[in-house]
């Protein structure tokens, strides 16, 4: 095992040398940091309070954390980064939640309202990814009063009708539980419903922060922390993965950051039902958010050291924590994949929400973009399915 003098005398291996270790001085943090460090090298998980510690570290520490949540990855999941090639289908732009963070969401009455669930629209949205081949269908939107159990299954089943090999990623906790309110039944019989007719796995989002105060603040008329996590345990239980987000940088503290880690953690425990942790750094241009509330823009070392600290505490359990190329840009991205992450995300091909917010860094990424990045950070590039899979 990599030990600590190793670090500092540069006795390190290949991959830990790529990403210059040899600097490496962990004297040069705080002492109560730099014995979580030592500890995180020898594999032991920072407690809670050791996590509100590793939140505050700042400058010089950011990179030492950095550089310590790199060799841990690589320790956890090689050095191998994937990517998933697939495609964004978000039906509906029209929803009633309006959650002040969200730019992308119209009210029911607005011109600019559009909702097509139609096979023919679906067909159309997958022929545009030609000639790549996708394998997954990324698929959410808005709550239009119009939505209901029923044509929550009629997505899916046009979905399946044009290919049947497809990886259905699609729902929110949110979209699921309102289609179980729209017919008065149980999340457990819908997810049941929906796994029949080929949903294949959920997305962790409308997660944002695990805190009811918060959640008043910004999305008031969302599922509620209790409700999101039931959501989920029920999915695992069910045998529906799940991916595990959080939509940090807002009006949130750090404290927040260590609550949320710690449930998503507990759940893992339990039902090791998550598949990836994504944390997604909030967008405030266009939003509600940004014009109510005034809060501070977390800087590019902010994102490391949330990237990093994610790899410390929850790495055991979730192997693979994926970086953001729509929310940071490339350059940023690789630099998290050298603090800890080990998976770009996926092509998209229409991303619209982070576009929305005000992101500016595209709504495609392209395989040979992937591969060509992460040829760039010397590390081997893998296409994955959903559930990773490795398809290289
Ligand atoms: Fe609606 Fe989702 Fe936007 Fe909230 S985040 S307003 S639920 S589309």
């Amino acid at each position: 095992m990599l030990q600590l003098k190793d670090l500092i005398q540069g006795r390190l291996s290949k991959t830990a040398r790529q990403t210059d270790l040899e600097d490496v001085d962990l004297r040069k943090a705080r002492r109560k940091l730099r014995n979580i460090l030592k500890q995180a090298l020898n594999d032991e998980i920072p407690t809670i309070e050791e996590l509100s510690i590793l939140f505050s570290a700042q400058g010089h520490e950011i990179h030492l954390l950095g550089q310590v949540a790199d060799v841990i990855r690589e320790r956890q999941v090689g050095s191998t980064i994937t990517y998933v090639v697939n495609r964004n289908i978000n039906f509906t732009n029209v929803c009633s939640n309006n959650c002040l963070f969200c730019a992308y969401s119209v009210p029911p009455d607005s011109k600019d309202g559009y909702f097509d669930i139609s096979i023919e629209n679906f067909r159309k949205k997958i022929e545009k990814t030609y000639p790549y081949q996708i394998t997954e269908v990324c698929v959410q939107g808005g709550i239009h009063p119009a939505l209901n159990f029923d044509t929550y299954i009629e997505i899916l089943q046009n979905l399946k009708g044009i290919d049947p090999t497809l990886h259905i990623h699609a729902f929110s906790p949110q979209e699921i539980t309102h289609a179980a309110n729209s017919i008065e039944e149980d999340v457990e019989e819908v997810l049941r419903e929906f796994k029949k007719h080929g949903l294949g796995s959920i997305p962790g989002t409308a997660a944002e922060i695990l805190d009811d105060n918060v959640r008043k603040a910004i999305c008031p008329h969302k599922l509620s922390s209790a409700e999101w996590i039931h959501t989920i345990e029920l999915c695992h239980q069910l045998g529906i993965p799940t991916t595990a987000t959080i939509l940090f940088g807002h009006i949130e503290g750090s404290h927040h950051w260590v609550r949320h880690l710690s449930i998503l953690r507990m759940i893992q425990e339990k039902t090791h039902g998550f598949t990836e942790f994504i944390p997604l750094p909030f967008i405030a241009e266009n939003t509600q958010l940004k014009q109510k509330h005034s809060f501070h823009k977390l800087s590019n070392l902010d994102y490391i050291k949330f990237y990093a600290v994610s790899r410390l505490f929850l790495g055991d359990l979730f192997k693979n924590i994926q970086t953001s190329w729509v929310k940071l840009g490339f350059p940023m991205a690789q630099i998290t994949l050298k603090a800890g992450c080990n998976d770009f995300g996926g092509t998209l091909f229409e991303e619209n929400i982070t576009r929305s917010a005000g992101g500016v860094f595209g709504q495609i990424a392209t395989p040979e973009k992937f591969q060509m990045s992460i040829h760039r950070l010397q590390r081997t590039s893998c296409e994955r399915g959903t559930l990773y899979n490795l398809l290289c």
